[in-house]
């Protein structure tokens, strides 16, 4: 495969941008080799700046619901851009995606735009810190919520990827207050709730992990939580980023039936604009300003061209039920293919799967928190990924990440990803 034009623009990249990218796992560190640069994508595929072809199984990490440049929202976009780029003020737009945000996921009784996942989720744990007057959060071991300082603990994604979970910069203060437990570990959250007792503010976490790969909650590990947080009076938030509207219509909250006090939604709410979002019951959401004391806000904010692609995204979503049946058969061809080649070749490798999230893990152990996440054999997984890049496959460069399917792909494309992942796999493992 032909990366030369990929290979220049990183080399001239990395004089002038920290690493060569915008965002760290872009930079391919954990699987090794050059990057490529992206140039176009259409419905399941996208191709790189030396002409390349590739199936689309990361889609921008998740919003590409409907696959890429969706013409429903591109017409949409179009015609925004007519009417200018941003007011700073209020518009129309805004309220039909509260409006519809409220409807879809019932939880959620206000909402407030932002441009990103991290402006969300720092957003919310200060109006869960203001209304319950307390300092300290609880946050999971390999769970990602954005690059807020509170959240650099023990952090999933490109954290884990680059072995920097606490990073520098960030306070002794700041990490003083944010506690760790491991993820679907119901007795350790409740060791470091009775051991801080009326000072944890709010519990956050991935209802589905994507950030350490794909990692389910054990049965019973939310209703747990929503209990414990009941009994204590701590707002529990989910951070629906990756999986709302993408596991269900109503998210990973509808899909277990848990209602969370306050959700953190982001790039999907945007149909790959740049987009955030949190909201929750209006008794806590409330306390934002200019209704309450707690300050938080955005000249960019429910900006007009963000809010027609993610309307158009959302509205699609919420009037075809059927993108979620597509999606849990996709997801499902997919992952029954994957087992058996795995089994086919004699392996013992670990699949986690849900509706369109899976992630393969080279460990035979179960995956069900960050430490058996990391037993996953990463020197394999680098070979893994270029053999499937090399046969037209782009995936999340990184093994603690989950991968997120599109409509766009048909049946005939899953076989051509199945076909790819058993040569692959022969190929990294000389079989
Ligand atoms: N929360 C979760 C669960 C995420 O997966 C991410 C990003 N992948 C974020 C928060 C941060 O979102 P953003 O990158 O838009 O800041």
């Amino acid at each position: 495969m032909n990366i030369s034009t990929s290979q220049g623009l990183f080399e001239k990249a990395q004089k002038f941008i920290p690493g060569g990218v915008n965002s760290p796992v872009r930079a391919f560190r954990a699987v090794g080799g050059s990057p490529v640069f992206i140039k176009s994508a259409k419905g399941p595929y996208v191709y790189d700046e030396d002409g390349n072809e590739y199936i689309e199984l990361i889609n921008s990490w998740g919003p590409m619901i409907l696959g890429h440049a969706n013409e429903l929202i591109q017409e949409a976009v179009s015609d925004a851009i007519q009417h200018s780029f941003s007011f700073g003020a209020p518009t129309r737009r805004e309220v039909e995606m509260a409006e519809l945000i409220v409807s879809m996921m019932p939880s959620v009784e206000k909402v407030r735009m932002v441009n990103s996942g991290t402006e969300a989720t720092m957003s919310a744990i200060r109006v869960a810190r203001g209304f319950t007057g307390r300092d300290k959060i609880i946050k999971f071991e390999g769970c990602y919520h954005g690059h807020g300082d509170s959240f650099l603990i023990a952090a999933g994604s490109g954290a884990v990827t680059f072995g920097t979970p606490d990073s520098p910069g960030v306070t002794k203060g700041v990490a003083n207050d944010t506690l760790t437990a491991p993820y679907n570990d119901l007795a350790a959250v409740q060791q470091l709730v009775d051991a801080n007792k009326n000072h944890i503010a709010a519990l956050i976490l991935e209802p589905v992990v994507g950030n350490m790969g794909c990692v389910l909650p054990a049965a019973g590990f939310l209703e747990g939580l929503r209990k414990i947080c009941d009994e204590e009076g701590i707002v529990l938030i989910f951070d629906e980023v990756m999986t709302g509207f993408r596991l269900s219509k109503g998210g990973a909250q509808q899909r277990f039936g848990i209602t969370p006090d306050l959700t953190t939604l982001g790039k999907i709410i945007g149909g790959g604009m740049p987009v955030g979002a949190y909201g929750g019951k209006a008794e806590i959401m409330n306390w934002v300003s200019p209704l309450g004391p707690v300050y938080q806000a955005g000249t960019l904010s429910g900006n007009p061209i963000a809010m027609a692609a993610g309307l158009t995204m959302l509205n699609y979503l919420n009037d075809h039920p059927e993108v979620y049946s597509q999606l849990e058969t996709s997801g499902h061809r997919l992952t029954s293919g994957f087992s058996n080649s795995i089994a086919k070749l004699g392996l013992d490798y670990t699949i986690n799967h849900i509706g369109s999230m899976y992630t393969l893990f080279f460990t035979d152990q179960q995956v069900t928190d960050f430490p058996s996440a990391k037993s996953s054999d990463l020197v394999l997984f680098g070979k893994y990924f270029h053999e499937m890049l090399n046969r037209g496959i782009y995936m999340g460069p990184s093994q603690f990440e989950s991968m997120f399917l599109s409509t766009a792909l048909t049946d005939a494309h899953i076989d051509r990803v199945i076909e790819a992942n058993e040569e692959s796999l022969k190929a990294a493992l000389s079989l």
